[in-house]
């Protein structure tokens, strides 16, 4: 068991991720190309996990690599929160998003949601094609791991803490 280090005032419990991994997949329209690419290329590492994504990407995955991919709705018409909510539930682990940075999106403000919330519960996130090859080769891929939460609530008492 790997527990990532940090002092008790800033995070006080842990979520546990297992062995097998859920991992997100999503990508914007104009990176669709370079995720299947990637996946394909990282598609025995990738099989070894549950595999999540948004409708169109998703789909776009299961064909290419013939792996099971569970599907949420599109992207714009709501996938990003139901990946975000599945975040809260603790039912994702692990995100590759694919995000165009040349093109503003209609559902911009899910997209900047579904960041958010990740970086709130502490889930590894790769938005480019280099972090997503660290990420899917770092032996914590591999392993089970507590990932530290943050007591946000603390603040809501005090701003100052
Ligand atoms: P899509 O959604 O996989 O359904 O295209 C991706 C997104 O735009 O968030």
């Amino acid at each position: 068991m790997i527990k990532s280090n940090t002092h008790p005032s800033i995070a006080d419990s842990t979520i546990r991720m297992n062995k097998k991994k859920n991992i997100a997949l999503i990508a914007h329209d104009h990176r669709k190309p370079d995720l299947l690419d990637w996946a394909e290329f990282n598609k025995d590492l990738l099989s070894q996990h549950n595999l999540f994504g948004t409708g169109t990407t998703g789909s776009l995955v299961a064909d290419k690599l013939d792996l099971k991919v569970h599907t949420f709705k599109s992207g714009p018409l709501g996938g990003d929160l139901q990946i975000g909510s599945a975040i809260v539930d603790n039912e994702i682990d692990v995100m590759i998003f694919f995000w165009d940075p040349l093109l503003a999106q209609p559902h911009d403000v899910d997209v900047k949601a579904l960041l958010r919330i990740s970086v709130v519960y502490n889930i590894p996130i790769a938005c480019s094609r280099s972090s997503a090859d660290f990420l899917i080769t770092s032996p914590l891929m591999d392993a089970e791991y507590h990932r530290f939460i943050v007591d946000y609530s603390q603040r809501f008492k005090d701003p100052l803490k």
